[in-house]
């Protein structure tokens, strides 16, 4: 997967939060290939720990940070150790995130005559709700309190958000995941505003369906077929294909880039193929 486009990056200090996961690890190689030095931060180490590796490996500047994105303190130790490392931090992708089964219910509609033992809306327990929306919105809103305190005023500093399609309109069965994305983007947009004056930029790129270890389960039957969801998905993008992880990058570095990207504030990108822009008629 490589990007086809040159943004020079060089000299930058860019944290990625989830850089252990499937995507932000994607993020941080090509924010490093474009010059940065990158910290990885995820609470599973030894994956951001590869992932950095790789990207020493590969010519770039990476270290690896354990960091919890719901705990202060640990966002806080992780802060001093890039700082000190790498030096002051320029760009913010806050990328960890995610959905979890104990706040998806099983059904798409509710209907009087479910079969016995679907998990319905009203099965959903507290801690799933609160896990998967403390995760997206929370792990958002704290690594920006810790990083963007020093970023402010900082020539060409600025957050890149993760949002997604629910985030506009919501999706099926992931209500919390939905509620939180869509508090993303209202958050990038109060963030843009709230710093507007210091220098700050804040943006948010919004994924359209791509296949990866999380909606696996949802999109593919476990024989590897097609499930009605991935029916309904394709058939709701107009480009009438999933979404590679490579087609992402052009409008992360595009935002993040001060000059590329200097009058762009409170963005919520759609990379989506359409389907945000697609009323299904
Ligand atoms: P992933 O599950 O591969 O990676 C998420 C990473 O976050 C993991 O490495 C995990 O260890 C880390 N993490 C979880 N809890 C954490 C915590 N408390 N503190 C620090 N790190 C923590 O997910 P992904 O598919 O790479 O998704 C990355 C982002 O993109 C997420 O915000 C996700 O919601 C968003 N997104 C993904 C898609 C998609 O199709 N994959 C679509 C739209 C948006």
């Amino acid at each position: 997967m490589t990007s086809p486009f040159v943004h020079d990056f060089t000299g930058k200090v860019v944290v990625v939060t989830g850089a252990g996961g499937v995507l932000c690890s994607f993020f941080a190689k090509e924010f490093a290939r474009a010059g940065a030095k990158v910290a990885l931060l995820d609470l599973n180490l030894d994956n951001a720990q590869g992932y950095a590796d790789e990207i020493v490996a590969a010519g770039g500047i990476a270290k690896a940070y354990k960091a919890n994105v719901l705990e202060l303190p640990s966002l806080q130790a992780a802060k001093e150790a890039v700082v000190a490392d790498l030096g002051p931090v320029d760009i913010l992708v806050n990328g960890a995130g995610g959905n979890n089964p104990r706040a998806t219910t099983d059904n798409e509609y509710h209907e009087t005559d479910l079969p016995e033992g679907t998990k319905t809306f009203f099965d959903l327990d507290q801690s799933g709700i609160e896990f998967v929306f403390n995760l997206n919105f929370l792990g958002t809103v704290l690594p920006t309190q810790v990083f963007a305190k020093d970023m402010v005023g900082r020539p060409g500093a600025n957050i890149i958000n993760i949002s997604s399609m629910n985030g506009f309109t919501p999706l099926t069965k992931i209500v919390a995941y939905s509620g939180a994305k869509a508090a993303i983007s209202n958050l990038t947009e109060w963030l843009a505003v709230h710093f507007a004056h210091v220098g700050l930029r804040v943006n948010a790129i919004a994924p359209g369906f791509l296949v990866s270890k999380q909606n696996k389960a949802l999109l593919f039957n476990e024989d590897g077929t097609p499930t009605p969801r991935t029916g309904k998905i394709l058939g709701s993008t107009p480009m009438g294909r999933f979404g590679e992880p490579s087609e992402l990058i052009g409008g992360l570095l595009f935002l993040a880039d001060e000059n590329a990207a200097s009058f762009v504030n409170g963005v919520v990108l759609p990379i989506d193929g359409g389907f945000n822009a697609y009323a299904g008629v």
